[in-house]
């Protein structure tokens, strides 16, 4: 594999959750969608009795054209009125149909709310995302910023969030450079808490450095209920923590990664086990939560193997077992490259994160025909894989 291939561009699709906030602005809009969307159907089943002819999304225009101007004229800007006749004409050829369902703004079927806009009606600036003469605030799980905002649309989830779904364009990456800083690895472990495919650590006996002395004398003066105190206090710094790390986690990457592992499998002290054991799961149920809660995907990945592997070239020549615990750096027999085992690990993580979202997201595309036709409440959860909301969304970036 050459290192200097040339950089292709991809399209991907960005997934972002829109703050709760504007939830109840974006419903208006799709209300309006849904009245364009059921104009076309109407007139559509009506050109179809007379002409027996099928209209394209281009030949609805000029019906729609007033719809933005004037004293009733609809808050949404004409690219998406005009985007709204294209999806209905393309959906309808989709499913060879005269006419397609009506899309309903409330009752049970509701439709989930659907907004889609064209290329260069949004923009981004400052953390916000301006649509329709509004900005909006988003969790920026992907640094917008670093990307040309195309077509898209806005969606809601079954639980009433909203989402923007944008496409961006990628430089893919030539081989052997590091991940996109969307995505990250995590290798959860005994003398770091947790490495990280960026190359950060966090040392695991952090939360008992002060408090050890303290700790210590308590124990020695066979003080139990000051030793209690200190551990309560230990365990009350540890949540906190974990609190912020993860919270920074599932804000500054879309995809998160975490290694399978349990204390269970690995030989120590009963005290370090239990106390890791909780540390390890608290981590990985704050970053499922939390993850959901900012539109970033969560996957927890199988970690057998994750130590052993070169991340560089895949070769199977790292330190292993029990004893390979006390190897911290190693050279690969193969590539020459040198690794920190835990780093190397949470690269390894990473990319099989990456692969195990890219095959649900694959398998969920099929199933997904055509969301924007069919995304009525109860249907909208058949594709979910692996994280807290709403069906997958084609597009991670790829090592
Ligand atoms: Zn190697």
């Amino acid at each position: 594999m050459s290192r200097c291939r040339a950089q292709s561009l991809s399209t991907r699709v960005l997934r972002v959750r829109v703050k709760d906030r504007h939830a109840a602005w974006l419903s208006g809009l799709a209300r309006e969608v849904n009245t364009v969307w059921n104009y076309c159907n109407d007139l559509q089943g009506r050109v179809f009795e007379r002409e027996r002819k099928l209209l394209s999304g281009f030949d609805f225009w000029p019906y729609l054209r007033g719809s933005t101007r004037g004293e009733c004229a609809l808050q949404l800007p004409v690219q998406a009125v005009q985007e709204t006749a294209e999806q209905y004409a393309k959906s309808r050829r989709q499913h060879r149909k005269v006419k397609l369902a009506w899309r309903k703004s409330g009752g049970a079927r509701r439709s989930l709310g659907w907004v889609p806009f064209k290329v260069r009606t949004i923009r981004y600036a400052h953390g916000q995302v301006y649509f329709a003469g509004r900005w909006l605030s988003v969790w920026d799980s992907w640094g917008l910023q670093a990307y040309e905002l195309r077509a898209g649309r806005f969606s809601e989830d079954a639980r009433g969030r909203w989402y923007l779904n944008v496409t961006v364009e990628v430089k893919r990456p030539a081989q052997h450079q590091p991940a996109e800083a969307g995505a990250i690895g995590i290798d959860l472990g005994l003398k770091e808490l947790a490495a990280m495919s960026d190359g950060s650590k966090v040392a695991a006996e952090r939360f008992y450095r002060e408090l050890e002395p303290a700790l210590a004398v308590a124990q020695r003066a066979g003080n139990r209920r000051r030793a209690k105190a200190i551990h309560a206090k230990i365990a009350d710094r540890r949540k906190d923590f974990l609190h912020k790390l993860t919270t920074k986690l599932a804000r500054r990457h879309g995809v998160v990664c975490v290694g399978d592992v349990n204390a269970k499998a690995l030989a120590r002290g009963p005290h370090a086990k239990s106390v890791l054991d909780a540390s390890w799961s608290a981590m990985r149920t704050m970053l499922r939560y939390k993850c959901a809660d900012a539109g970033a995907w969560f996957v927890e990945v199988p970690e057998a193997g994750t130590s052993r592997m070169c991340c560089a070239c895949g070769a199977m020549c790292g330190p292993q077992g029990v004893e390979g615990l006390a190897v911290r750096q190693w050279s690969c027999t193969v590539c020459a490259t040198t690794h920190d085992r835990d780093i190397n690990a949470a690269r390894n993580i990473l990319a099989r994160g990456l692969a195990i979202l890219e095959q649900q997201f694959a398998a969920a595309g099929e199933a997904r025909v055509d969301e924007a036709a069919v995304n009525e409440i109860g249907r909208h959860h058949a594709g979910s894989v692996g994280v807290g909301h709403g069906p997958p969304v084609v597009g991670i970036p790829v090592l």
